[in-house]
């Protein structure tokens, strides 16, 4: 089912507990706090579990006021989790960086650390292209920031921003199953995305797809549109000083 919730209820620890309800019913979905200041709620699972959630979310916690739920029922989605949907899960960043090969880095801070991919191609804000994403081994955080000429070549901070982890499966779990959903909030990426792993081993061959939502675009190509560095302005042709 899913069900907004309105009155007094954000701000007032309601997300956070129904996170804790759900959890303990074993409700299975995802909860975020709209901008309108309303709560959406998707729970799907045993029908005692959703019904259980369903009667918490109707009183909320000491302190929520709610005036009103309306609940609809909605396909089964199959998630294993109960989330927090709409809050950052850590930065990413996306650097270009010409070495043997030029190609783009796509870094997103899990458990402190930073997971990289090297994509050839860069990423795509169309949802009919998939870039090969071949992960590489972890980078510091130190590294994010980095910008400028490196011995035979250089790099530049081509996008950074947050991103939210998203899909059915908890992470970094579906980083080990090979699935991985997720959505950027950076300045020329945006909107959902998935990272699918299609060979694994030492090098693991990943690819990177824009998911079909309101900020995906069809047809485009970001990398050649807008190839400047998010940091300084200047693009990596400019920093290789043009050969
Ligand atoms: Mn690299």
């Amino acid at each position: 089912m899913r069900a907004i919730v309105r009155g007094r209820v954000q701000g007032v620890g309601y997300r956070d507990a129904a996170v804790r309800q759900a959890r303990r019913l074993g409700a299975m979905g995802w909860v975020r706090n709209e901008d309108d200041g309303s709560v959406l709620v998707h729970a799907e699972g045993l029908e005692e579990a959703v019904e259980g959630l369903l009667a918490f979310l109707r009183e909320g916690p000491r302190g929520a006021g709610v005036d009103e739920v309306s609940v609809e029922r909605v396909k089964v989605e199959g998630h294993e989790q109960f989330a927090v949907r709409g809050v950052s899960a850590g930065v990413f960043v996306v650097q270009e960086h010409a070495a043997t090969a030029r190609h783009f880095d796509l870094r997103l801070e899990v458990d402190g650390a930073m997971r990289s991919w090297a994509v050839p191609k860069g990423p795509s804000m169309d949802p009919a292209v998939k870039r090969l994403a071949v992960q590489v081994e972890d980078h510091a955080f130190a590294h994010n920031d980095f910008e400028g000429p490196t011995e035979g070549g250089g790099v530049i901070v081509w996008d950074r921003g947050h991103y939210e982890q998203g899909g059915r499966v908890a992470w970094p779990e579906a980083l080990e199953r090979g699935h991985a959903v997720f959505v950027l909030h950076g300045e020329k990426l945006s909107g959902g995305f998935a990272l699918q792993r299609t060979r694994p081993g030492g090098k693991p061959q990943w690819l990177l797809i824009k998911r079909r939502d309101e900020q995906a675009a069809p047809g485009s190509d970001v990398v050649a549109e807008q190839p400047q560095s998010v940091v300084s302005g200047t693009t990596l042709d400019e920093l290789l000083g043009g050969d």
